[in-house]
This record gives structure tokens, sequence and C-alpha cells, in this order.
């Protein structure tokens, strides 16, 4: 293992970049099925303990998870193949259809793909051949996950915001981002501040602006990258989400009044905060003085 961790070819950047960039297309695919599956499978799980409580046999569905049964083509359930599973490349040459019934296929899955390997070599081309590289792509696969499922269902599974929250604190157990201390006041400072924002926004007009998941959300962002970041990340987020919120009502293809889910945008910010908040935070203090 040793002798792997000084193996001059990993820490060579032409070779490390491509390598995790390839790493990243693979994820990507695999976190298509994440987005797809997990709020179904968290959805089934709810009804068949709704249905254990009123003593009802729980609703009968076809059983799955997230390493099986293989994918299908939704509109002819046809096998896709390993062949035709290969990420981004089978989209390409399939030209974005089913191969058996020539239905076309979004082109969310070979979005989710490219930008999971773009953020992944990005990852690696900043923070070298180091322990920050892993943390930082544990913390990129996790948003993206959580930012389309939020966007899909408006639900940020507490199956991928708690463990981020953890891992975060353990990745800062060696300071690999930000000292310890500030790792844990800012997963503290993460929840509270939101969660102070959601009651004052209760108490003034009576509705519920946000959920519980955001807080979570950045509670994690918090234990990755510390309290100095939080106002940064929270800043960002509301400004992407007035100016989206606005232009979607101006476009008229969402209406006021309906609830916009914010975890994409924490996302968004927490993303931001990862590669550039002490270059931004920096700079915003030497404009200040
Ligand atoms: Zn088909």
């Amino acid at each position: 293992m040793l002798s792997l961790l000084n193996d001059p070819l990993l820490s060579d950047p032409y070779f490390l970049i491509p390598l995790v960039t390839l790493l990243g297309l693979f994820v990507g695919s695999f976190l298509n099925v994440v987005i797809h599956r997990l709020p179904l499978m968290l959805e089934h799980e709810w009804l068949s303990q709704a249905a254990d409580l009123r003593g009802e046999t729980p609703p009968q569905r076809e059983r799955f998870n997230l390493a099986g049964p293989a994918s299908h083509c939704p509109h002819c359930g046809h096998k896709i193949s390993a062949l035709e599973n290969i990420p981004l490349l089978s989209y390409l040459v399939l030209r974005g259809r089913c191969a058996h019934c020539r239905a076309s296929i979004s082109c969310r899955y070979p979005l989710v793909e490219t930008l999971t390997a773009a953020l992944s070599g990005y990852a690696a081309w900043r923070f070298g051949f180091s322990l920050a590289t892993l943390g930082a792509l544990i913390f990129l696969w996790s948003i993206v996950a959580l930012a389309f499922i939020d966007f899909d269902t408006q639900l940020l599974p507490d199956d991928i915001t708690l463990p981020l929250v953890w891992i975060g604190l353990a990745f800062n157990l060696v300071a690999t981002f930000v000292p310890l201390d500030e790792a844990v006041i800012g997963a503290m400072g993460g929840y509270l501040s939101l969660w102070a924002v959601y009651w004052l926004f209760k108490l003034i007009t009576g509705k519920e602006g946000m959920g519980y998941g955001d807080f979570k959300l950045l509670a994690a962002i918090g234990a990755w990258l510390g309290w100095q970041t939080l106002p940064l990340v929270i800043l960002l987020s509301a400004l992407l989400g007035a100016v989206i919120g606005l232009t979607l009502i101006g476009l008229k293809r969402s209406e006021r009044g309906v609830p916009i889910p914010f975890g994409p945008y924490l996302a968004l910010g927490g993303l931001v905060a990862l590669f550039w908040g002490d270059t931004l935070i920096a700079r915003y203090f030497a404009l200040a003085t």
C-alpha cells in the first residue's frame, strides 16, 4: 500500500487527471442509478412502514436496489447490455436512442456523467495526488447526487446528507480542508443558521420555505469546508436561487409561491466554495480593509 502511495506514476498529473476523469465518468453513470432509484426505494420503504402501522400488507412492488437488477429501457423493457451501458460512449454511438425500440433516452444521463467526470478531473488537477483529492471526490459525487435528487423530488435523503456530515469531520481530523474545530463549528453553524431562518420565515409568513434536508446539507458543507465558508455558501445559493427563480417566473416556466427546491443551489454554492472559497473570501477581506 505504501509503495502504491509513493508510486511516481500516480503522482504524475498527466496520468492522474485522465485516470480520475475516467473514474468520474463511471461514477457519474452509477450516480444516474442513485438519482433515479434512491427516491423510489425510500418511497417504497415509507409506504411499507405506513401499511405496517395500519396492520395492512405492504404494497408489492418490483424489487430493486442500487446494485440490481440491470437497467432497462422504460419504453420497451429491453434489458440494457454492458456494451450499451458504457458511460457517454454508448449514448453517442446509439445517438441517444434505445438499441431495441429506438425510443429516445433522456440527455440527463450523459449530462450527469460528463458533469461528474469534469468535476472529478478538475479536483485531481486542483488538489493533486493527495488525501484532499479523495475527499473532494466523495464530496463532489454526493453533492451531484443530492442536487439532482432534490431537483426531481424536492427531497434530500438522510442516507446521503448525514454520512456526508461525519465523513467531512473525519477528513478534517487531519485538517485535510480545515482544522477540526472549524469543521465542527461549521457543521453546527450550518444546521443552526438555516434552522433559524426557517423558523423566522415560518413565524412571519406562516409558510415553510425550506426543508430539514437543507439544514443537513449546509451542516455537511460546514463540516467539510469550515464555518468561514458558510456566509459565502448562503449568499451564493440565495443569489443563484433568486436569479434563476425570477428568470423562471419571467419565462412563465414557474409560478410565484410554488416551492423551488433550495438544495441544488446550496449544492452549487458548496461546489464553488470547495474550489474557490479561499480566493473569494480573501478577495472580500482585501476589498473590505
Ligand atoms: Zn426500448
